[in-house]
């Protein structure tokens, strides 16, 4: 599944191609993805000139010239390909026509993902999001928030309401760099232990995005096609594998998630 730092990655690349070039058409191959396409999408977003790309947790925020915003998330498998020349597959949903003659295709085999259509500030998907974790969040916020939750501290982690988008295999990652056990009660997490965590959770996104950065320059040569990235973890999927503390990385379930972590070193 995409995670913030893919999504970030893909932003990029649709700012990059997109900004400034008009829609002139639009194909739906299908009635909807997760949810139905809004009625009438086609003619509401052809002819209309790309403005920004933006992002709030995992959806793409596309602004249009009339300030109508295109919603797009990726759910588990979605993928926009850039510069496409052809669309036969049958995982293809969604194409745009621009006005360069490029064509850009939406597809996603588990077909999880949402295309929406709004105006305004309000989307029923966004209006209950938390912080972005890299946006001006505070261990004092993320120490607020946990103070009267007893859920293990990696639940309350992936809880969108505590921040956004940090996703599983982040979760795990900044919590294991912090040394603490995705075990404790969130409420028991210091307000020391909460500064490091939050550090942790920015600096490995900020590494993810770069990373992701890099593979994007290589695969844009290739078929323009953005998805996500596969990184360097020191404790996700190293279920045995030895910590560099000399303990053994382990797994368990957390609300039927896997959690990879080192009981030694995590406390
Ligand atoms: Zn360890």
């Amino acid at each position: 599944m995409p995670e913030l730092p893919e999504v970030e990655t893909v932003r990029t690349g649709l700012a990059s191609s997109w900004i400034g070039k008009r829609i002139d058409g639009v194909e739906l191959k299908r009635d909807g993805l997760r949810f139905p396409f809004p009625k009438g999408l086609e003619k509401r977003i052809s002819g209309r000139v790309i403005r920004n790309v933006r992002r709030r947790a995992k959806y793409l925020l596309i602004d249009l010239d009339n300030s109508d915003i295109l919603l797009s998330h990726l759910g588990m498998s979605g993928k926009w390909t850039l510069d496409a020349t052809e669309s036969d597959g049958k995982h293809d949903h969604v194409v745009i026509y621009l006005d360069d003659g490029t064509m850009s295709v939406y597809n996603d085999p588990r077909r999880f993902g949402v295309l929406d259509i709004f105006n305004g500030d309000s989307h029923k998907l966004l209006d209950h999001l938390g912080p972005e974790p890299l946006g001006n969040w505070t261990h004092e916020d993320l120490f607020s928030k946990l103070r009267n939750r007893k859920s293990p501290i990696k639940i309350c982690l992936l809880d969108q309401k505590v921040v956004v988008g940090v996703g599983n295999i982040y979760a795990c990652e900044a919590l294991y760099r912090s040394k603490i056990s995705p075990k404790r009660k969130a409420c028991t997490i210091k307000k020391k232990e909460c500064k490091k965590l939050v550090d942790e959770i920015k600096n490995i996104l900020a590494e993810a995005i770069r990373v992701g950065g890099s593979s994007l320059r290589d695969f844009a040569g290739a078929d323009g096609a953005l998805g996500y990235f596969i990184h360097q973890f020191k404790v996700y999927d190293k279920e045995g594998n030895e910590c560099e503390c000399g303990g053994t990385i382990e797994r368990l379930v957390q609300s039927n998630r896997s959690t990879f972590w080192c009981k030694s070193c995590q406390k």
